[in-house]
């Protein structure tokens, strides 16, 4: 009885949604597709650049080098790790024909919020992960701002307003680039090397919604570089959806799309995230194809403006049920709250590699290597907080198995040999009490490497 009434409530769920919206022909909560069908038909051949510029990222975020040389710098001849934290410039350029679409400020400044904390994982609602994806969720260590330059080296708030007489920026199929223009009524973006540009307008045609947002992936096609399209780079949001308890979101759609998150989906588009079920929803396989990334289970079509929890649209091994929780899927906002860990490490690469330039770094803590040694490819030193000590061999493929012996200063040996097979060794430290000690590298066959004094603290 009480099984046959769940069956029931869901059908009404799934029926009352389609009817209230009304519009799965034609909506999507996303132009993502029809940003990159417009690119290949601008620019023949770029679906297979973007495929391959997409594996890239994809290989990059699971390859184990780390980005040492950008945590770590030697100043005079003591050396310092780095907890760094990449600051990114965001300008939203507000396009309005009127002062409903003028959105205020706070929206602005929560929008920033909204993004920082589901990138950084600190987001109110991680305890609504399920608890078999909590292990999977990923943060990375990235802060946007608000740009407080404009591209003059005037101070701004990085809000910039411009009166249009556009009334609106949708076209059928919602991914009209008028407004990054202005010549076209819209307004041209500030380097897109050195900022984000979201532009935030009137995204509705023909008085209906059709997408909420839509971002230019990052790109490794040669047509890239020319300066009409590197224009067109950035995120759009639909003026009704920006930042979090918009007032203008008026129907049942958009109050689900309410939380700021359209935003961080975009955002995930931008640095090279693809839907999470594939965009293969039109092919007979739905399961067949993949986002390629490995901790999101596979999803044969995107929950359209759904939270339900037993969504399972493919069987695989170790089934799990469709990663509802993804801001990469079209569930209902407070249905979201995570980026996978490998989602976030392919945007790292994407930001390391495609879109370096816009990247600063800020450091937010600082560890003393208190020594004195040369730098160079061989480095041992001790990290306090968490008790380690930490063997790295630096950007370079170690072609020598080498040996690590650890002595205090009157030559006792403290543990056993570690041999050293890999960029970064870490040995716990907890054991060993406060003090200097004398760390030792030698290769396979004895000879001496690097001899390197260690204070424990
Ligand atoms: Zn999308």
């Amino acid at each position: 009885m009480f099984r046959s009434l769940k069956v029931l409530v869901f059908f009404i769920t799934v029926l009352s949604l389609d009817s209230l919206f009304g519009q799965s022909e034609e909506f999507e909560p996303c132009g993502h597709r029809h940003v990159i069908e417009d690119l290949e038909s601008r620019f023949p051949g770029y679906k297979k650049e973007y495929d391959k510029m997409y594996q890239d990222i994809i290989r990059m975020s699971k390859s184990k080098t780390t980005s040492i040389n950008k945590r770590k710098r030697r100043i005079k001849d003591t050396i310092y790790t780095y907890d760094t934290t990449i600051v990114i410039p965001v300008v939203f350029h507000i396009l309005y024909s009127n002062t409903y679409e003028n959105v205020e400020d706070s929206l602005l400044v929560n929008q920033i919020e909204v993004l920082n904390q589901d990138f950084q994982r600190q987001n109110p609602d991680t305890a609504n992960t399920r608890s078999f994806f909590k292990s999977r969720a990923g943060s990375m260590k990235v802060k946007f701002v608000l740009a407080d330059t404009d591209p003059n080296g005037n101070p701004t708030n990085g809000i910039n307003r411009v009166l249009t007489s556009v009334t609106s920026w949708g076209t059928s199929n919602g991914v009209n680039n008028n407004m990054k223009y202005t010549a076209r009524g819209g307004v041209n973006s500030w380097d897109p090397d050195k900022y984000i540009n979201v532009w935030v307008c009137d995204m509705t045609y023909g008085g209906t919604e059709r997408v909420l947002g839509f971002a230019y992936p990052p790109n490794s096609h040669p047509y890239w570089t020319i300066s009409s399209l590197k224009a067109e780079q950035g995120v759009v949001i639909h003026y009704k959806c920006i930042g979090r308890n918009n007032r203008r979101a008026t129907t049942n759609l958009l109050r689900s799309s309410n939380m700021g998150r359209v935003a961080t989906h975009e955002f995930g588009h931008y640095f090279g995230l693809r839907h999470i079920w594939a965009d293969d929803q039109n092919l007979a396989n739905r399961c067949f194809y993949d986002d390629f990334i490995d901790d999101t289970p596979k999803q044969g079509t995107g929950s359209n403006f759904s939270c339900y929890p037993q969504r399972n649209t493919c069987t695989e091994a170790n089934d799990l049920p469709d990663m509802i929780e993804n801001y990469m899927d079209y569930s209902t906002h407070p249905c979201q709250n995570m980026f996978t860990e490998q989602q976030t490490r392919a945007m790292q690469s994407t930001l390391e590699t495609y879109r370096s330039s816009i990247a600063t770094y800020e450091i937010t803590t600082t560890t003393t290597v208190i020594d004195t040694v040369e730098y160079d490819e061989m480095l041992v030193f001790y990290r306090s907080d968490k008790s380690q000590i930490i063997v790295e061999v630096v950007d370079k493929e170690l072609d020598v198995t080498l040996s690590f012996d650890l002595f205090n200063i009157v030559g006792q040996k403290m543990m056993e040999t570690v041999t050293i097979e890999k960029n970064e060794t870490i040995i716990p430290a907890s054991k060993f009490s406060q003090g200097q000690y004398i760390a030792v590298l030698r290769t396979g066959d004895g000879d001496l490497v690097k001899v390197q004094r260690l204070i424990v603290d």
